[in-house]
């Protein structure tokens, strides 16, 4: 593929001007390994960072089944027709849909990828999930310069993504079905800890029953939990993704939240705190991805972690001797 490589400043106008395909370009330089790609979106970045913050950044999460991607469509067609405009990404670390994966979700949101206010976009495939929430985050900037002001993220993966997810929205929803508790559901405990709203969905016909009292099992459950905001307690919902039953109440949950956080000024710093922690994490990656690359730790690394790995040498004195290396170098 020879491509002339976009001129930042195009991509910027693009982007500001809310212009589909400079956004999805510049998503698309963010995503990239290529160092010269990288370079152009670092300036893109840097560049609309005076115009993004100003999006309502909901993460949601759920066991595989229990509805995100229906909730989604629902929840992003009301939020539309309440006339916001909605960018909808996606973490999802085991690449499960990497690359071409763009129809996967369009079948999966097929109302919501008709719609001119709504922008989908797969989760960035392959790598670990650091380098997945990265570009997730990345592209969440991207999508706030171009004027969308709901950013949803949605989890794909199971484990650590969910994490990931919540450190980089304001608020964390978090999907469960009816009947069965978290064992059952497969969700763990640390999980709910992160969730500003636990969504009851399938709430209908011969579920309905069944739902309420899971609604009423969570809503317990969450007083027992140590909480997260001075100005917010864990709020439990039950909808019917399907029918779209309790789905207005989901956003008017979202809007009292974020009225009650940023009134406390909760939000802001919590979004410091968030900003700060990228940065430490792109240090670490950085210096990792360096460390590995320096030629004279290159030249040792086999046969340290053969040293370490069979037991003759301590990891911390092998550690060590990498280091000296590194900073010799
Ligand atoms: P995901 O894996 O979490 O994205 O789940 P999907 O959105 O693909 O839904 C899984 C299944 O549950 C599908 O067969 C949906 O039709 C069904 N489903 C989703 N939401 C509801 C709901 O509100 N009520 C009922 N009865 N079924 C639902």
């Amino acid at each position: 593929m020879t491509r002339t490589l976009d001129r930042p400043d195009e991509l910027v106008a693009g982007v500001r001007a809310g212009d589909r395909r400079s956004l999805a370009r510049a998503i698309t330089m963010a995503e990239s390994t290529r160092a010269d790609h990288r370079e152009v979106a670092d300036e893109v970045l840097e560049a609309l960072l005076p115009s993004t913050g100003r999006a309502t950044r909901v993460g949601v999460s759920g066991p595989p089944g229990v509805g995100k991607s229906t909730f989604i469509e629902a929840f992003g067609v009301h939020v539309i027709d309440e006339g916001h405009q909605l960018a909808v990404l996606a973490v999802d670390p085991s690449s499960r849909r990497s690359g071409g994966s763009i129809l996967g979700d369009k079948t999966r949101m097929a109302e919501l990828s008709h719609r001119q206010e709504a922008f989908i976009r797969p989760s960035p495939g392959g790598g670990h999930l650091g380098g997945v929430a990265r570009r997730t985050r990345e592209a969440m900037l991207l999508c706030e310069a171009a004027g969308f002001d709901v950013v949803l993220v949605e989890t794909i993966g199971v484990g650590q993504s969910e994490v990931a997810v919540a450190d980089m929205v304001d608020l964390f929803a978090l999907l469960v079905a009816p009947g069965g508790g978290d064992e059952l559901q497969g969700i763990k405990r640390g999980i709910m800890e992160l969730a500003d709203l636990v969504i009851v969905n399938k709430a209908d016909g011969d579920l309905a029953a069944a739902a309420g009292r899971t609604r009423a099992d969570y809503a317990n459950a969450v007083h027992l939990l140590r909480p997260k905001w001075d100005a917010w307690a864990t709020e439990v919902l039950a909808v019917s993704a399907l029918t779209g039953a309790g789905v207005s109440d989901v956003w008017d949950a979202i809007g009292r939240f974020c009225a009650a956080v940023s009134a406390s000024g909760e939000l802001a710093d919590v979004r410091a705190g968030q900003a700060t922690a990228w940065l430490w994490s792109e240090v670490g990656d950085a210096l990792l991805d360096r460390f590995r690359e320096t030629p004279a730790v290159a030249a040792l690394l086999d046969e340290v972690e053969g040293d370490v790995a069979s037991g003759r040498v301590a990891p911390t004195r092998a550690a060590r001797r990498l280091l000296d290396a590194f900073t010799a170098s």
